[in-house]
């Protein structure tokens, strides 16, 4: 089956997107982890008409609208994003292909940092926030993985092409069965711990754990949540912004056909009300190019 659209990210702004396209009787499906949105932990008292409340409890209201209408809610991370003869294929975490005629980023953006001793002082010196820009500068050194999601998965399984020796940090897996045998099969060497410290002269030299062991490494990849989005919105000849973000036009249209944003990847402010009012826009304006009216 082919979607009429397909929405990445289970947010303010996806969730509303998918609302909106699937009360237009749209075939949607969105994509994402609702506990990975910004608003998940947020306590909002800003937001129009709403007394103060628990972000997850707007999630979980609006992912039950949203299948209401009809619309299915796979959670998972997309992967991979291709086009071909104008169909979007999407690769999910364990290995599912979706086709797609629209695709809306709705993918927030990620605020996430360690907050470990060493981890701002290193960082350009051997701490990475970013495999696939950094790999080249690790060819033949051992390193050390940190995160629990598909990107920490897909990010030690592609060092093991560059790095002498991978240790993935991680406690409790999240990514998917799939990602996680592909990188032990890869010769990735997973480690149950926490990580406590980094440390160094100049430049990174080892990854303290909590259970007192230090791993000898010269590069520390921090590589929370999912795949980042811009680096799929690359593949598919959009270019965000030196921030990560990217742009739009007022029917959130990034410039690249049947490809839509909305939320806080298209820019501040970064608040529920611009998610949903982009995430109303971008599925009105999906679900009318994909339906063709
Ligand atoms: C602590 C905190 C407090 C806040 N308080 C307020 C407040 O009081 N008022 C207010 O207005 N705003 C507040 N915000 C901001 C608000 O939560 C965000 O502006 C809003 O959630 C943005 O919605 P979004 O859909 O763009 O992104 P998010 O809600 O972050 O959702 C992003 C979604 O994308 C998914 N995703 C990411 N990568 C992928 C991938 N590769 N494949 C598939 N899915 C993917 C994630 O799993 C997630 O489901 C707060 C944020 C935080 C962190």
């Amino acid at each position: 089956m082919t979607y009429d659209v397909a929405v990445l990210g289970m947010g303010a702004a996806g969730l509303q997107a998918a609302i909106t396209a699937a009360r237009k009787k749209a075939s949607t499906l969105v994509l994402g982890k609702p506990e990975d949105s910004a608003l998940w932990s947020a306590e909002v008292e800003n937001y129009f008409g709403v007394p103060r409340v628990k972000g997850r409890e707007l999630v979980s209201i609006a992912m039950e609208q949203a299948s209401a209408f009809g619309a299915e809610l796979f959670k998972e991370d997309a992967i991979a994003l291709s086009k071909e003869e104008g169909v979007f294929t999407i690769t999910s975490e364990s290995g599912r292909l979706i086709q797609s005629k629209t695709l809306v980023f709705a993918s927030g953006i990620s605020r996430k940092k360690l907050n470990i001793p060493g981890e701002k002082e290193f960082f350009g010196k051997g701490v990475s926030y970013c495999a696939s820009c950094d790999c080249n500068f690790y060819k033949g050194v051992p390193v050390a993985i940190i995160g629990e999601g598909s990107e920490a998965a897909i990010s030690a399984e592609l060092m093991t092409n560059y790095a002498s020796r991978v240790y993935w940090i991680v406690e409790t897996p999240q990514a998917s069965e799939h990602l996680k045998e592909r990188a032990v099969s890869a010769g990735v060497e997973l480690v149950a711990a926490k990580p406590k410290e980094i440390v160094g002269d100049s430049k990174v030299a080892a990854l303290i754990l909590s259970n007192g062991r230090r791993l000898a490494v010269n590069g520390v990849f921090i590589e929370l949540g999912a795949r980042s989005s811009t680096d799929m919105a690359m593949d598919l000849g959009i270019i965000p912004d030196p921030e990560g973000t990217i742009k739009v036009d007022r029917n959130c249209r990034t410039g690249v056909e049947a490809i839509f944003a909305c939320g806080d990847i298209t820019g501040k402010p970064w608040q529920v009300a611009k998610a949903v009012g982009e995430g109303c826009v971008a599925g009105t304006e999906a679900a009318a190019m994909a339906r063709g009216v």
